[in-house]
């Protein structure tokens, strides 16, 4: 079988960036994978979130213990964002139900990986998908995001309503819409569509794009932009 190129989300954002990320993504190349502190940090959040909900109950604050391997300035960030989903979330029993983070799309030649967000089952039996950020800014639910979960999760919750929450838990702001994502399937796979076909023309086009992209890339060991500092 063809092996699928992989693209996320942020792959089919309105703004594509750099080309030659792109093309080696469209390429098939998985490159190496870049941890920033923050992505450590919302990793080992969300990992604390999901066990807090391995069964039907409301978070404390001894879910999220101290991580004593992080710098001290991560342990804050970590700190500050676990008292933002306390603060936010710590009064809903909730469970955690597992999703998939990936989806083939072989009519398009690529997979789909995405991280949903913690979804959750509430008391109630409603589902709810928290999409959880600690970047101190007013979260809004976007369109984008509306298609992506579409796209990953129309399988798991085809006409079940949902409630897609946009968090940011250093804002201690969220922004949430209601949702049944067979409503949206249609224009999602339209939108994958659109997007794919603006990113394989960037791409073939191609171009280095140096600016803040770069400091996750997973091409940067191998990018031309970076090779006289390489070389020194
Ligand atoms: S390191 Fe920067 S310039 Fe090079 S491929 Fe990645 S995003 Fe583009």
């Amino acid at each position: 079988m063809e092996e699928l190129a992989v693209v996320s989300p942020w792959d089919l954002r309105d703004d594509p960036g750099c080309a030659e990320r792109l093309r080696r993504r469209l390429a098939g190349d998985q490159g190496r994978f870049v941890a920033n502190p923050r992505f450590q940090i919302m990793t080992r959040l969300r990992g604390d979130i999901s066990l807090a909900h391995s069964e039907l109950r409301r978070p404390t604050p001894k879910d999220f213990p101290d991580p004593e391997d992080l710098f001290e300035e991560e342990r804050a960030v970590y700190r500050a964002a676990a008292n933002g989903y306390l603060a936010l979330f710590g009064t809903t029993n909730a469970r955690t139900i597992d999703v998939d983070r990936f989806k083939d799309f072989p009519e398009f030649g690529v997979q789909l990986r995405a991280n949903p967000g913690i979804v959750v089952e509430l008391a109630d039996h409603s589902i709810q998908v928290r999409s959880l950020r600690a970047a101190a800014r007013t979260p809004t639910v976007r369109i984008n995001d509306v298609y992506a979960l579409a796209l990953l999760l129309h399988e798991h919750f085809a006409e079940t309503p949902i409630e897609l929450v946009a968090t940011d838990l250093l804002a201690l702001e969220l922004d949430s819409q209601r949702l049944v994502l067979d409503d949206f399937i249609e224009p999602a796979m339209a939108w994958l569509a659109s997007r794919l076909a603006v990113i394989r023309a960037a791409a073939q086009i191609g171009g280095l794009q140096t600016g803040v992209e770069c400091n996750d890339c997973p091409f940067v060991w191998k990018c031309p932009a970076f090779e006289s500092i390489r070389r020194r």
